[in-house]
């Protein structure tokens, strides 16, 4: 934080801020109600037409999207604050389900990681992790998985049903596959609920309406992340969780363009990565 507004209150020069990068007008039905993540006038950092990107030395940014984080959260955790914030709102759709023992997570990319540990920190200690890559796999094994399995290599249904034979009670999609959305479904148990987390390449995806309604299966969608920044600062701060194994990359501005390509195209068991200015 290298200088504030003359109204602004919380913040101060020098402060290491975790930035939201959803801007919500504050006016809207939705924001009204406290459903800022659904503003209907919502712009994004970094999405062309909305805000354009933060790839810059300085960017100007709402007093209100920026959080200041206590001295011991550096700044690379408070970059990593905006996926966990994520995975943070996701497993609060768990508060209020009963009997919740066995819990799937299909992508264990760093939303997909987010969620693993925000789960943890809650006490879920029967958690089957499922990812195409392997490196990511063992990531998610010392981030606390009880269970992995890649889905190019192994039967996941059977290996769900070897270690839980009445199935899984949530499933957390955070891939955006159609496969894993149709693996989600063979993996749930009857009354089980899919959330879907990851964000699909496609506009539509399809389910197999007699196994959902044969199940019963209740879908819902998690849609970034709402009230989630601060409790994820705090469990980070407080250690509670220890997230700083997903950053496996730091690049110099400079190198941005390699720093994406890398990411995009999954190189050296790159996981999250950094561009430090
Ligand atoms: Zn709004």
């Amino acid at each position: 934080m290298e200088a504030i507004g003359k109204d602004v209150k919380r913040l101060k020069p020098g402060d290491i801020v975790a930035v939201d990068p959803a801007l919500s007008c504050g006016r809207c039905d939705q924001c009204k109600n406290g459903r800022e993540h659904t503003c209907l006038n919502q712009k994004f950092l970094g999405c062309p037409g909305q805000i354009e990107g933060c790839l810059s030395e300085y960017i100007v940014m709402p007093e209100h999207n920026c959080s200041p984080v206590p001295k011991n959260v550096n700044a690379e955790q408070a970059a990593l604050i905006e996926p966990l914030s994520i995975g943070y709102y996701a497993s609060q759709f768990l508060n209020g389900k009963k009997n919740i023992e066995t819990i799937g997570i299909l992508g264990a990319g760093p939303i997909g990681l987010s969620v693993l540990l925000s789960i943890r920190t809650m006490g879920h200690n029967k958690i089957f992790v499922t990812d195409k890559l392997d490196y990511r796999l063992l990531a998610a094994q010392k981030a606390g998985a009880t269970w992995t399995a890649n889905p190019e290599k192994h039967n996941v249904p059977a290996i769900v049903k070897d270690k839980s034979s009445r199935l899984l009670d949530v499933v957390f999609e955070c891939c955006g596959k159609q496969e894993a959305l149709d693996q989600a479904i063979d993996i749930l148990k009857p009354g089980g609920t899919l959330l879907i987390v990851g964000i699909p390449g496609v506009d539509r995806v399809t389910f197999d309406i007699s196994k959902i309604r044969r199940k019963e299966i209740a879908i819902q969608n998690v849609r970034r992340q709402n009230n989630s920044v601060q409790p994820a600062i705090d469990l980070t701060g407080s250690g509670k969780w220890l997230p700083d194994f997903m950053i496996t990359h730091r690049f110099t501005a400079e190198k941005t363009q390699e720093a994406f390509e890398t990411v995009a195209n999954y190189e050296d068991n790159v996981i999250k990565a950094v561009i430090k200015f």
